[in-house]
Parts: C-alpha cells; sequence; structure tokens
C-alpha cells in the first residue's frame, strides 16, 4: 500500500529580506500503484514538494499522510519513501554492489547473504548483474542511473520520489530510459511522483499529471485531459509541443475579430460565450490548423515564415497580420517559404480563455476529439 495524501502544504523560505512561497497550499490524493507527474517551469515548487514529501525539507503548514497515518513531522529515514536524484548521487568510493545494498545495511535486520541475494535479483531486474564490482567513475551515465534506481527499488519502499532522474542522459537513452521506468513502474507497481520539467516526459509517463506555477496547483488530470481541457491558459501552453498558438481577439456580435483575421461563431458556441462580449484570448493548436487550397470566406492568410522538415510532420512558422505562430503539417505536404496559405481554424478545436484570468471559457472536449483523432489517423 503506498497511498499519499497531501494537505494544504505550504512551504516558505524567509530571510530577514524576502520570503518565497515556494509551496502553496497543496491538496493532492495520490492512488496507491499510481504514477503521477509533477511539471511545470523552473522554480514552480516541484522540487521543494518532493523534499517536503521525503522529509528532507520541513513544511511551513499543512500535512502529508502515508496510508492514513500523518508523516509530516516524521525524520526521511522513518519513512517508507525512497528517492532517486537527477546527479545520482552514488557513494563513489563504493562499488555499485556496495551502493545498491548500502540502504538495507543501515536500515534493516536483514542478514549479509539476504542482502547478497537481494542486490543480485534487483541488478538482473536493472541489467547491471555485470557491473556490479564497478565503481560509479567506471559506469555511464545511464550505467550510474540505473544503479540509482536499483538502490532505490531494492528498499522495497511504499513511494518512489524521482526528481528529472533521467535529465543528464543524452536524448536517446533518455527514450529507452523512459520507457524502461514505466515498465519497472508497471511491474513493481509502487506508488511513483516523478518531478521534471519536460512535457514529453510529462505526457508520455503517468497516469496523471500535476502541472503547478508559482508554487500552485494550475491542474490535476490525465495526460489527455490536461491536453484537450486545459484548466487555464497557462496549462494549454505549457502542455502540448509546440505550443498552442494564443490570439489576443474581442468578442462582439458572435464575431471574433483579430488584425489578421475574423471568426464568426455557430450559435452553439454563441450560447457557451453568453456573458463573455469583449476581449478574450483564442487558442489553437499547431495541429489543429487546416489549410484550404483557395481564400475562402473566414479563411486566414498567413505567410510562411520558415519551415522545419522533422521527417514525419513539417512545422511550419507563419505570420498571421502581426503574429507569429506555429501550424503543423504531414511531412509530405511540401510548402515554401515567402509563399502565403490559407488556414481555417476548426471551431470545435478552437480554445477561448478569460482575457483577464486566463481560465478556460471553452475547450475541446476529451472524449470526442480522442475518437475524432483515431478516426483521422485510420
Ligand atoms: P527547478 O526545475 O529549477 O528545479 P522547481 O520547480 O523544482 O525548479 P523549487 O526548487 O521547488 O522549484 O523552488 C521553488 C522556489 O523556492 C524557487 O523560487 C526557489 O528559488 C525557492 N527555493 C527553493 N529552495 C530554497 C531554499 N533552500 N532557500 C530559499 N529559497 C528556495
Amino acid at each position: 500500500m503506498g497511498k499519499l495524501d497531501i494537505r494544504n502544504l505550504r512551504k516558505e523560505f524567509a530571510d530577514e529580506n524576502q520570503s518565497i512561497i515556494a509551496v502553496d497550499d497543496l491538496n493532492i490524493d495520490i492512488e496507491d500503484g499510481e504514477f503521477l507527474i509533477f511539471v511545470g517551469p523552473s522554480g514552480c515548487g516541484k522540487s521543494t514538494t518532493l523534499r517536503c514529501i521525503a522529509g528532507l525539507e520541513s513544511v511551513t503548514s499543512g500535512e502529508i499522510f502515508l496510508n492514513g497515518d500523518s508523516i509530516t513531522n516524521q525524520p526521511p529515514t522513518e519513512r517508507d519513501i525512497a528517492m532517486v536524484f537527477q546527479n545520482y548521487a552514488l557513494y563513489p568510493h563504493m562499488s555499485a554492489r556496495k551502493n545498491i545494498g548500502f540502504g538495507l545495511k543501515m536500515s534493516t535486520e536483514m542478514s549479509k547473504d539476504e542482502i547478497a541475494q537481494r542486490v543480485e535479483q534487483v541488478a538482473e531486474m536493472m541489467g547491471i548483474s555485470d557491473l556490479l564490482d564497478k565503481k560509479p567513475g567506471e559506469l555511464s551515465g545511464g550505467q550510474q542511473q540505473r544503479v540509482a534506481l536499483g538502490r532505490a527499488i531494492v528498499r522495497e519502499p511504499e513511494v518512489f520520489l524521482m526528481d528529472e532522474p533521467l535529465s543528464n542522459l543524452d536524448a536517446k537513452l533518455r527514450t529507452t530510459m523512459r520507457t524502461e521506468l514505466q515498465n519497472l513502474q508497471q511491474d513493481l507497481g509502487i506508488t511513483t511522483i516523478y518531478v521534471t520539467h519536460d512535457q514529453t516526459e510529462a505526457m508520455t509517463m503517468g497516469d496523471r499529471i500535476a502541472i503547478l506555477d508559482g508554487g500552485e496547483l494550475q491542474q490535476l488530470g490525465t495526460p489527455l485531459e490536461c491536453y484537450y481541457e486545459p484548466n487555464n491558459r497557462f496549462v494549454a501552453g505549457f502542455i502540448g509541443s509546440p505550443s498552442m498558438n494564443f490570439f489576443d481577439v474581442e468578442y462582439t456580435n458572435g464575431t471574433l475579430v483579430h488584425d489578421g483575421f475574423q471568426q464568426e461563431l455557430s450559435q452553439e458556441t454563441r450560447e457557451e460565450l453568453a456573458g463573455y462580449e469583449g476581449p478574450l484570448t483564442l487558442g489553437i493548436r499547431p495541429e489543429s490548423l487546416e489549410i484550404v487550397v483557395d481564400s475562402e470566406p473566414g479563411s486566414i492568410a498567413a505567410s510562411v515564415s520558415v519551415t522545419e522538415p522533422m521527417g514525419e510532420i513539417t512545422y511550419v512558422y507563419v505570420d498571421i497580420g502581426n503574429k507569429r505562430c506555429t501550424v503543423t503539417l504531414d511531412g509530405e505536404q511540401v510548402v515554401e517559404t515567402g509563399t502565403t496559405l490559407n488556414l481555417v481554424i476548426p471551431e470545435e478545436k478552437m480554445h477561448l480563455f478569460d482575457a483577464e484570468t486566463g481560465e478556460t471559457i471553452k475547450s475541446r472536449n476529451v472524449s470526442t476529439a480522442t475518437n475524432v483523432d483515431i478516426n483521422a489517423r485510420a
């Protein structure tokens, strides 16, 4: 069992001159066996939250419960939690075998033979059996990370905390380790909180994502919920790569008016927008913009500034009025720099946000959006 409940967690760092609220009234329930990702920009409070859960940082207020019992004031060694860091934190003078077994030696009553056997089992699981007698300095970054993971796994904790564990690895190894970690987490079924600033890791690895900004929780949901139904403009812009395009528009008489285009809305959307006359933010994802062959009523003239062919897809950077935005095209569709595309914003894929608060007024629907996308690819 590893059910973790975070209640009204607040962490403030203060000295005589200033006070920083690193975590602000955070409430999250993490289910037993769940893989939860904390994601957000630098300084949003991800690592501090993780360190509070581990007991490496005291909390200013609030409580943390593990399986219903408060662990808020327990020392780290008494929490049944193992942490894996970005910098591996291996003891340089010890072999991989000793590094993996060290925690068991210090914190359990297990005999030498039992520890040796357990270390061998975990090393086999991690594919590092032949590296056990090497010291960290003789191992590659990926191998050191496997040893660090092995050291956490061998303890069979209730909860794993991982702070950007893959960020020191090269891009290819990161991708491999990402899937390995997912498989491992599923096989072990241990509740895991994984901190990253990489939204690809956030989208692909976890059951749910907690998106933080300025110490506050912006959204807690499945990757697809956060992608299709963002709570606000911040989440909409943070999740998804390349980012969603945003336009400052004026909503008047059922029409969205921008310097570069006007878009008349359906009766259904007008009803959703009742009471919102005035400035709004329109959001549309790069892959949701559609190209039409000829200029047609309502289509948007966009001049092509830069193209980035990635192979299967091409990112096209276009200017609409004086606004630069991104369009994702099928890699086989070739467009030339300097030409003009006629774009359409499909209303069902459009997001609208309150211009002042950034709160979502209209978003896509995750269930219909998924069906549309699957059919489109078939
Ligand atoms: P990154 O991705 O850059 O590691 P993060 O989201 O993990 O960022 P935190 O490290 O949790 O962010 O930091 C949150 C805020 O708290 C930041 O403003 C940071 O400067 C501040 N902070 C963190 N640790 C301390 C400390 N020990 N003393 C003072 N301020 C701190």
